[in-house]
């Protein structure tokens, strides 16, 4: 049975040319041995929200930080100095922006308020049928929180941006992301006659710069400052309200761009999207679409153990 995740249904819609290279091409699809730094960010960001959630240290988090971006780090052959500094800042952007979170959403971490948070980095697999097969759809819900009194149900989601335009906002609740969440979270734990809310966090880190002959702890301690003196500057939230209607209406839209791949599938007609290959940087498989998968090319990729590398195999 074919299984999908939030991932790969956002890097189909992003671009099919790039849902193949990722999930389909030698089997699992492949991936770039040294990951994008802002791939690495997101990652870390959401994982460290997590342990924010389960009250583990600010120091904790901060290790795990400089460990995570220190091995992807590791894992590029021929660094340039341009992207090892890329990386260390990035990982000081992060540090920062979690050290910010915590003291933003601190009631809420520290449960003192009426939304009693369930459980975080909730794993979810459930079955969608179709009129042309089923398919396995598996994710990880980031926060699960309710409040009983008003019998309601809450996912965050959380997201680590460099720019928050109004339609990126709008776009982000309607991406197959979005969908794959609120499904997820619908056959997964909710009670009959509950509501459920989807919270979106939206952590902006972009813009900031080492300045010219400031060190990396200097750097740091000034963002640092500058999160907690300007929050409103880098923490958005927006409460998206969901029936059962917009439920069905999202498993529609997921039906049909489910059937949409497997007819790519099919015929193995990945088209390209140029469009995507610029945008939030520049897509790591350019050189790949534009040189092909010559030995030079594929030496700065590895292929995937698994499709969804991103869920734990125990889970997936
Ligand atoms: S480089 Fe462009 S066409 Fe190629 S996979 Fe990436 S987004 Fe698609």
């Amino acid at each position: 049975m074919d299984s999908y995740t939030q991932s790969s249904l956002v890097a189909h819609a992003e671009c099919p040319q790039k849902y193949h290279w990722s999930y389909e091409y030698n089997g699992n699809g492949i991936t770039p041995i040294l990951p994008a730094h802002y791939l690495v960010s997101g990652d870390v960001g959401h994982r460290g929200v997590a342990m924010l959630y389960r009250s583990l240290s600010m120091n904790a988090v901060s290790n795990m930080v400089a460990k995570v971006f220190g091995e992807a780090l590791a894992k590029g052959r021929h660094v340039s100095p341009d992207t090892i500094q890329q990386f260390r800042t990035q990982q000081e952007v992060i540090r920062a922006a979690l050290y910010g979170y915590q003291r933003r959403y601190i009631k809420e971490i520290k449960g003192r308020t009426v939304v009693k948070i369930i459980g975080n980095e909730v794993p979810y697999k459930w079955q969608l049928e179709t009129k042309r097969g089923t398919y396995e759809m598996t994710g990880v819900i980031d926060v699960h929180a309710e409040n009983r009194r008003k019998r309601r149900a809450y996912i965050f989601e959380t997201k680590f941006l460099s720019q928050i335009s109004r339609t990126f906002q709008e776009d982000v609740e309607f991406s197959p992301q979005t969908d794959h969440y609120l499904i997820g979270a619908f056959e997964s734990f909710m009670r009959s006659g509950w509501e459920l809310r989807v919270i979106v966090n939206y952590i902006r880190k972009s813009g900031l710069r080492l300045k010219r002959g400031e060190g990396y702890r200097q750097f740091l301690e000034r963002i640092r400052e500058d999160y907690l003196q300007r929050p409103e500057h880098y923490f958005h939230r927006r409460i998206v309200r969901k029936t059962p209607g917009s439920i069905l209406e999202a498993k529609r839209r997921m039906i049909a761009q489910i059937s949409m791949l497997q007819y790519q599938k099919r015929t193995n007609y990945w088209y390209k999207n140029g469009r995507a290959c610029n945008a939030k940087g520049r897509c790591w498989f350019f050189d790949l679409c534009n040189y092909g998968d010559r030995p030079g090319v594929m030496a700065n990729f590895r292929n995937k153990t698994s499709r969804h590398e991103e869920i734990p195999e125990t889970e997936g």
